[in-house]
């Protein structure tokens, strides 16, 4: 059965009080007023997972992630951060391959894969961030080029592996620009990231795999592209930092 996930991704945001103020309004509003089968993400900064994880730890409908993970196991690497000690505070899931990681950390396909396999080794589940640069969209390349992505880190997997797996499409020109894909423009990508799936796996796990949609995602836009019939959720940066705004969007579907 394929998931429907708001996963809201913090980024470089908020002091340690703001990040707890955060979490606990989500969580409240989460209670009061969802009601559908959503599974709901929070991901923040590194220093504030133990405490935002005491929250979701236990609960039902929120969960944990870190925005990054060492591709190491443990050692002599200052200033990474392993799976294991992300698990050993309650994270469920990591945000792998997102285009600012791409860019300003210069993570390549191979280390993408490293993350992928050292997070799955610990029984976390990555989220797989894939999408093209707008001059690969003015090309019409785009296709192409996310094709390759997807190609480039998730293949290597085994079925095993890549079941536990969640994809994110996240169009570089449509993050934090304001600017949103269309839906018909969302759902085209994610039903052509699922036909690549499906040829890299097998059929069944593909069609299980939830495929989040981000790029300036908000509570106004939300609803159509959720949904598209292979929109399963959202990957929310901005509009994460807003505890009505996210909550809206998690009501969405
Ligand atoms: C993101 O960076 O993952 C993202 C989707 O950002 P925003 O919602 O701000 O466009």
């Amino acid at each position: 059965m394929r998931k429907r996930i708001v996963a809201g991704n913090w980024k470089m945001n908020k002091t340690y009080e703001e990040a707890l103020t955060l979490v606990s309004e989500i969580d409240n509003m989460v209670k009061d007023e969802v009601t559908g089968d959503v599974t709901v993400i929070v991901a923040p900064p590194f220093p504030f997972l133990q405490s935002v994880g005491k929250l979701t730890q236990g609960n039902d409908l929120m969960h944990l992630a870190a925005q990054n993970v060492s591709e190491h196991e443990s050692g002599a690497y200052t200033g990474e951060v392993s799976a294991t000690m992300l698990k050993s505070v309650g994270a469920e899931y990591v945000i792998i391959g997102h285009s600012e990681r791409r860019m300003y950390h210069h993570e390549d396909a191979q280390t993408l894969y490293k993350k992928l396999k050292a997070t799955i080794a610990q029984g976390l589940k990555p989220i797989f961030c894939c999408g093209e640069p707008l001059e690969e969209r003015d090309a019409e390349n785009h296709f192409e080029y996310v094709g390759k992505q997807l190609h480039d880190s998730l293949s290597y997997l085994s079925n095993e592996e890549f079941d536990q797996v969640v994809v994110a499409y996240e169009p570089i020109w449509a993050i934090g620009t304001g600017r949103t894909a269309s839906s018909q423009q969302a759902q085209e990508m994610h039903a052509y990231i699922r036909e690549q799936l499906s040829r890299m796996f097998d059929a069944e796990a593909a069609f299980n795999t939830s495929i989040l949609y981000g790029g300036s995602c908000n509570p106004g836009n939300a609803k159509e592209l959720f949904s598209q019939e292979d929109v399963d959720g959202g990957l929310i940066g901005g509009a994460s930092l807003k505890s009505r705004d996210f909550a809206d969007i998690i009501k969405s579907f």
